[in-house]
């Protein structure tokens, strides 16, 4: 068995196009979408991650601006600057680029952006409306991911998910939202005993690790789909994911690549989330 790739560069060029048109109308409307990013110091990965984010958001029309503080920022210092982004009528979307410096709680920034401008979805509001089923700003890596699946096709309802990693910004939403697909969803993390034994009765699999090429073809069951979500540097400076991507393509049905997997999906679908603010922040404004 060959599987199917899921091509995740492809498949978000598909959305930004779509986009592109949406974005092109609301600005004919008078509406023109506007995502704030915000980095704080100088971590050269958080810096490519969000030159990412802004190369995407230009190609679609939507206005992007870049706040850059330096690694000494006080918490206090980026709390003001979030109540004036909340505020700013012009912004429709705020990302704060995670890691912070260590002096700065990550979880206190979070839940100082606004829950109408937070188009990362890592707000408590809106994790609790996405645990709800609500309409919200749905994390955007696993969003992506969920829209890989769709665009196959691929049956989500009565299947077994098994999640490997219980992360806020994957592992955990990840699992919710395809539980909110009605499969059958088990979490597995590293304090998980007998790891295989689970990854073994997969359907989905999902693996959010962070450890390279971790999950070879004996953890995955045949005809599964292989979702990599990993990004880690080789000291040959070559990215790979948490799967073994030429066992899984010889096991699976569909597997994602990395490069070119989820990582282009989880830009495409923060696109999505700012135009969703935009319109929802004009209609509030009406
Ligand atoms: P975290 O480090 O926050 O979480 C990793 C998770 O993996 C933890 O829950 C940890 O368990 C679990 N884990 C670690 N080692 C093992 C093991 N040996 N067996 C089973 N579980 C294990 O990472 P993130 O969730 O933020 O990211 C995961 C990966 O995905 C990273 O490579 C990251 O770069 C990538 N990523 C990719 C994105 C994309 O757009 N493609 C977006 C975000 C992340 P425990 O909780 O017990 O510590």
């Amino acid at each position: 068995m060959t599987a199917e790739i899921i091509n995740g560069k492809d498949l978000a060029q598909e959305l930004r196009n779509e986009m592109k048109e949406e974005v092109t109308e609301l600005i004919q409307k008078g509406l023109t979408p506007h995502l704030t990013v915000v980095l704080v110091g100088d971590n050269p990965a958080s810096r490519s991650y969000v030159r990412g984010k802004e190369k995407a958001a230009s190609e679609v029309g939507i206005e992007s601006s870049l706040i850059e503080l330096p690694e000494s920022t006080s918490e206090d210092e980026l709390l003001s600057l979030i109540q004036q982004l909340n505020t700013d009528e012009r912004i429709h979307g705020i990302l704060v680029q995670l890691p912070l410096p260590k002096q700065i709680r990550e979880q206190e920034v979070i839940e100082a952006i606004s829950p109408a401008k937070d188009v990362d979805g890592f707000h408590p509001i809106n994790i609790g409306r996405m645990m709800t089923g609500e309409d919200t700003f749905l994390p955007c890596t696993p969003y992506g991911i969920l829209t890989m699946l769709q665009s196959k096709n691929i049956e989500i309802e009565g299947k077994h998910a098994v999640i490997i990693g219980r992360s806020n910004i994957v592992g955990k939403p990840v699992g919710q939202l395809l539980l909110n697909e009605n499969a059958t969803v088990t979490y597995c993390h590293s304090r998980t005993a007998d790891l295989k034994a689970y990854t073994q009765k997969a359907d989905i699999l999902v693996a959010a690790i962070g450890r390279a090429n971790a999950i070879t073809s004996d953890y995955i069951k045949e005809g599964a789909v292989v979702i990599d979500v990993g990004i880690n540097r080789l000291d040959n400076g070559k990215l790979t994911g948490d799967v073994d991507f030429a066992g899984a393509m010889k096991k699976a049905s569909y597997v994602t690549p990395v490069p070119k997997g989820v990582g282009p999906m989880t830009i495409a679908m923060l696109l999505k989330n700012t135009i969703k603010a935009a319109k929802g922040l004009a209609s509030i404004g009406k």
